[in-house]
């Protein structure tokens, strides 16, 4: 018997043949999934593997939906990657990818090694918060339109600050406001004049409860780096060439930009603010919302990103 999270599984273990029959939880075939699938699921996940994976709450969307985030690995580890997900609203797709990357990562746990080190090993030492739906009320106008928003006032205003622009390509929260514009490092710079589909900073830095949640969950796990994930154009952003970033290079083949420390009130200005180094992958093809035909390369191309990082940390 092997202990997988909290299932008990029957392997066969002469020589170390481990194999492991988990069922498998998050349904890559599944276009759209919502915020609904991916609640559903972490509800799942965290019945298999509860002693891995931890779920909590960061805060709630103006529409009241969960802002969740899971620590994957041991929980007092010394040191932590903190990864973003879906802060714009049509980039949805990346929380499907991540959410299979949750899934793996738990499934291997005990039984999968990278470059030769067991992944357990990896994650004792380096642990992965993960917020793979930051912006949960966009995802559901971008998948759905307006009419999933539950709330009648946020509802019938996106109708009026939309001004005929596409929901299906919503960036911004339920009430026009982008999460990425709304830091105060160099915040209102290069803002949308009024609330939208996209580039508007806010009244006032750091007013939305999305953004609170990312802020707050920074402070509480320090993160020695973070992983932005965006879309689209298959571009990797950062200040600076290092030995992280050059690893990220030879796995993806994104095309490397070094973005110009310009603040305008993004979470990477925050983080670079405070020193802590981070590297924002943009996955697909341009336009988001990204074809689904796209999202095998994206997997393929992804899928070990966040074990390399956390064991080029460990
Ligand atoms: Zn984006």
């Amino acid at each position: 018997m092997l202990k997988v999270g909290n299932k008990k599984l029957l392997v066969k273990s002469k020589y170390v043949v481990y194999k492991c029959n988990a069922k498998k939880i998050v349904n890559t075939l599944d276009k759209k999934y919502s915020y609904a699938d991916m609640k559903s699921d972490l509800k799942k996940l965290k019945e298999a593997y509860g002693s891995i994976l931890k779920v909590e709450v960061a805060g709630k969307s103006l529409d009241k939906r969960n802002l969740y985030y899971v620590t994957l690995g041991k929980e007092t580890a010394k040191k932590t990657v903190y990864v973003e997900t879906s802060i714009h609203a049509r980039e949805y797709m990346n929380t499907k990818f991540m959410m299979k990357v949750i899934e793996e990562y738990c499934r291997g746990y005990d039984t999968k090694k990278y470059q030769g080190k067991n992944y357990s090993t990896i994650f004792n030492k380096v642990k992965l918060v993960i917020m793979p739906m930051v912006n949960p009320d966009g995802v559901t106008i971008s998948q759905y339109g307006p009419k999933k928003i539950r709330d009648i006032n946020l509802r019938q205003n996106l109708y009026k600050i939309a001004k005929g622009a596409s929901f299906k390509e919503w960036k911004a929260n339920a009430r026009g406001v982008d999460i990425n514009r709304n830091f105060a490092e160099g915040f209102g710079r290069e803002s949308a004049k009024a609330p939208g589909q996209k580039l508007y900073a806010g009244k006032k830095a750091v007013s939305e409860p999305e953004t609170k949640a990312q802020i707050a969950i920074v402070k509480k796990v320090k993160p020695n780096v973070v992983i932005c994930y965006h879309q689209a154009g298959e571009v990797m952003y950062h200040r600076k060439h290092t030995k992280l970033s050059n690893m990220l290079y030879s796995m993806t083949k994104y095309t490397h930009v070094i973005s110009e420390p310009t603040a305008y009130g993004t979470f990477s200005d925050y983080l670079d603010a405070r020193n802590i180094y981070n590297c924002t992958l943009e996955t697909g093809k341009v336009p988001a919302p990204v074809k689904n035909i796209e999202f095998k390369k994206i997997y393929k191309l992804n899928r070990y990103v966040l074990v390399a990082v956390a064991k080029m940390y460990s």
